[in-house]
């Protein structure tokens, strides 16, 4: 049984920040619990994208700022890092806050890089992925996730921001890899989840984001932090506030279906504490692709699927979108047109993911439409 500690924050002031962290932590036993003096230890909050922190698409610099104060407290050597998908790290760093709090801290900042293979925990169902380098050397991980829906996987909490330790590109090559099966993507989350064992995670919920996330839903308040030694018990737990169900959660099935998912009991602030602010939560509807049999498959990569379109009004034509694309399906044209290939669109939403714009929309083919029929 993993205990998940729950503590409601409502501003990211710095002192109050500072002191509902240390109140959650001293509750798990505190920082010394997790690190030991002289460890390094990688802070690895969701630095998606460069954008700046009250977009709640990236871990805030206060909850950063707070938690590498406690790790420098227990004589630990904290490092922030991640990898983001497309944007420049140096830009990135700069526009979320996190070179701030590394300058002010006196610690480092750096993208992760120089993928090594990952020693795969036992039960793993994918035996070669690599991370980066600098994951595999800290003594310890401190994992810190934002709360986001997931136009693909409906949520991304502690599990999914440990796939951030896949360097840069090679998380578009993981996606096609994986092609329409959220299934088998949800496992891979759950290897290298697994496989890094990360020492605590931390969950930074005062403002998180809902409907088109990780990259362009609604900035939305929560008021919650939530800490838990297993990501996966923590991603359970803030499901279970959310209304959702195992089923609704693909990361969740996934996790069922593998005998793998902790039982899990709830401590610290009273989970009724966060009703109100979990009412109603716009939660991206997935399409009903699992549900179309595997020999039809071919037909939802064609006419049948949710088709990602230009919205041309708002495209500023970065070409974000192009360069992300895993599956080399689009093609940005002189006139500003971005023409799109279904035949090899793998349904991915990286083109949405990363659109600074929001100028990508998801429309449903046929059968997927008849289909959100038949489950109503
Ligand atoms: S077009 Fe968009 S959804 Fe389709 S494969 Fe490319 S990035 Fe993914
Ligand atoms: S990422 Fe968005 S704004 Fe940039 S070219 Fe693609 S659709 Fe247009």
């Amino acid at each position: 049984m993993t205990t998940v500690f729950l503590r409601q924050l409502n501003f990211y002031d710095a002192s109050s920040v500072l002191s509902a962290l240390r109140a959650l932590v001293d509750a798990m036993g505190g920082m010394g619990q997790f690190v030991s003096p002289g460890e390094r230890v990688l802070l690895k909050p969701n630095l998606l994208s460069a954008e700046p922190p009250d977009r709640c698409v990236t871990t805030h610099p206060e909850i950063v700022r707070a938690v590498a104060r406690l790790v420098l407290e227990a004589g630990g050597r904290p490092f922030i890092a991640d990898s983001p998908g497309l944007d420049r790290f140096a830009h990135v760093a700069a526009k979320t806050g996190m070179s701030d709090v590394a300058r002010e801290l006196g610690i480092p900042c750096e993208e992760l890089t120089d993928p090594e293979p990952l020693s795969m925990a036992e039960g793993s169902l994918f035996h070669r992925v690599e991370v980066a380098r600098q994951a595999l050397l800290a003594d310890k991980i401190i994992n810190l996730p934002k709360l986001k829906t997931h136009a693909q996987m409906v949520l991304t909490l502690g599990v999914k921001n440990l796939f951030g330790t896949v360097v840069r590109q090679r998380k578009a090559e993981w996606h096609y890899n994986v092609g329409l099966d959220r299934g088998r993507f949800a496992d891979l989350h759950l290897d290298i989840a697994r496989s890094l064992r990360p020492a605590l995670t931390i969950l930074d919920g005062v403002e998180g984001m809902e409907g088109r996330g990780p990259g362009n839903g609604t900035p939305r308040h929560f008021g919650l932090l939530a800490a838990a030694t297993d990501p996966l018990a923590l991603d359970a737990a803030v499901a279970g506030l959310l209304g959702l169900a195992t089923d609704d959660v693909p990361l969740l099935r996934a996790a069922k279906r593998r005998g793998v998912l902790p039982e899990h009991a709830l401590a610290g602030d009273s989970p009724d504490a966060f009703a109100e602010a979990m009412r109603d939560v716009h939660i991206p509807a997935l399409d009903s692709l699992h549900l179309i049999p595997r020999g039809l498959r071919w037909m939802g990569g064609s006419l049948l699927a949710s088709r990602p379109r230009q919205n041309r009004e708002t495209c500023i034509r970065c070409g974000k979108c192009v360069a992300i694309c895993p599956a080399k399906a689009m093609t940005l044209e002189g006139d500003g047109r971005i023409v799109i290939d279904y035949g090899r669109c793998i349904r991915c939403y990286c083109c949405q993911e990363v659109c600074p714009a929001n100028a990508i929309d998801f429309s449903k083919g046929l059968i997927l439409r008849a289909l959100d029929l038949l489950r109503r």
